[in-house]
């Protein structure tokens, strides 16, 4: 195994850390504040000088204007734009668009490349993914899928209903999961489909914890009676769960590092508070219980890295099957060390920590979701014991 970056890989890391530290961090308050009214200003400024530096779409093929990261390059740079919750999107790196442009690249015809990729790698739309279903259809459990395609002449028609799906409010497109038949396996289909064709209604916002950041929204839709045309069919039929596989492991560990930074940034934002206020004759640095939790933010920063790097080398190498449970693991592992750390950072800062004056509360209360979305704690620990029971799990790799 080796993790270390290339010296090309090392410098292109360096340049987007500049950025995002002298560029994005300066402006992601008034970014936030902006796109919780519209289309914000501040960003399309950002999103035009990051295409300006050539770090537009870093995770995308070299023809689609990226520059062909794979796995590891995208863990040197996702992790520094996840130290702000702005930064991905400045680089149109974002969930979930960045998922469905990767599944677009590997399953898209040459025509729905043309007409649903490109749009969505220049940054002129946006799209969402719609597999989960309100109880009692597809959650945790994909099997429980309800929404319908049926065979219609020259496509499909589907019904069914969905909630959930980030960013479908405003979305040009919508990658929906629907069931084609009642084969465990080959039981599910996945279509693009127009987020204004007839029979498209959206519901509602599905009001959450977190205010939404950026286009975050988290929405429901109902599908009635809605044509898709055969040329609209992502991969073939049957494919669905497939592709949910290809398309969920990597976004996962892209979270995973996005996330890694958000917390290495909150563990660096306690220095200045802990290293000046004193408590009890002492620094607050200077006590133990502080120190404590200071060691174990960093230990648990180090171990998710580590684990995200090792998952990142073997997809590298091939090895998509093998790096499903170490995604697993990385990903409750990563989800909990952030919210660990939040909370950890709101009470060293006291009465502060619970102020909007630093921006822990609201960081923490998005990062909450990183222990349900793309698969909760639990089903990923299932699958975890699932694999190590069977002989198929190396942990001193
Ligand atoms: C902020 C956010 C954004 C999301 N974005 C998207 C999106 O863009 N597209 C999309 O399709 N979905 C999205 N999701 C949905 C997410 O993937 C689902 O919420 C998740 O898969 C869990 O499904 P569920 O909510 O139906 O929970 P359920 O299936 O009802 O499960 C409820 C709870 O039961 C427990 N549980 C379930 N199975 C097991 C088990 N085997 N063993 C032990 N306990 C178990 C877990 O604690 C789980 O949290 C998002 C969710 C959130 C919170």
């Amino acid at each position: 195994m080796d993790f270390l970056l290339t010296d090309e890989l090392s410098a292109l890391r360096a340049r987007v850390r500049r950025f995002v530290d002298e560029k994005v961090i300066p402006v992601e308050k008034s970014v936030l504040a902006e796109a919780a009214q519209g289309p914000s200003p501040t960003l399309g400024r950002l999103q035009s000088e990051a295409r300006a530096e050539g770090l537009w779409v870093p995770h995308l093929p070299k023809a689609l204007g990226g520059l062909a990261l794979g796995p590891m390059g995208m863990c040197a740079l996702f992790r520094e734009m996840g130290r702000t919750p702005v930064g991905a999107r400045a680089f149109n790196c974002d969930a979930p668009d960045q998922g469905n442009m990767d599944l677009l690249v590997a399953a898209g015809t040459q025509a729905q490349q043309a007409r649903f990729l490109v749009p969505l790698v220049n940054g002129a739309v946006t799209s969402a993914f719609c597999m989960t279903e309100p109880a009692p259809g597809a959650g945790a459990d994909p099997s429980n899928l309800r929404t319908q395609a049926t065979r219609a002449d020259g496509g499909f028609r589907l019904s069914g209903r969905k909630w959930y799906s980030t960013g479908a409010r405003d979305a040009a497109f919508l990658i929906v999961m629907a069931r084609t038949s009642d084969d465990p396996k080959r039981g599910a289909s996945m279509f693009l489909v127009d987020r204004r064709a007839e029979g498209v209604r959206y519901v509602r916002d599905v009001p959450v914890m977190s205010p939404p950041v950026l286009h975050h929204v988290e929405g429901e839709l109902e599908f009635h009676d809605v044509f898709v045309p055969d040329e609209q069919l992502l991969g073939a039929v049957g494919d669905g769960f497939m592709l949910a596989q290809k398309r969920l492991v990597p976004a996962r560990l892209t979270h995973c590092m996005r996330w890694l930074g958000l917390a290495t940034r909150t563990l660096e934002l306690c220095k200045p508070y802990i290293g000046t206020r004193t408590s009890f004759g002492k620094l607050l640095a200077q006590h133990q219980a502080i120190g404590r939790m200071i060691a174990n933010a960093a230990t648990d920063i180090h171990a998710g890295n580590v684990m995200t790097l090792h998952c990142a080398w073997l997809l590298e190498q091939g090895k998509d099957k093998e790096a499903r449970a170490y995604s697993s693991m990385a990903k409750t592992h990563i989800a909990r060390l952030l919210c660990q750390t939040l909370d950890d950072a709101i009470q060293m800062h006291g009465g502060l920590g619970y102020s909007d004056d630093v921006p822990f509360q609201g960081w923490y209360r998005m990062a909450r979701a990183a222990r349900i979305a793309d698969g909760p704690d639990e089903v990923h620990e299932m699958v975890i014991a699932r694999e190590y029971l069977l002989g198929r799990l190396d942990v001193l790799v």
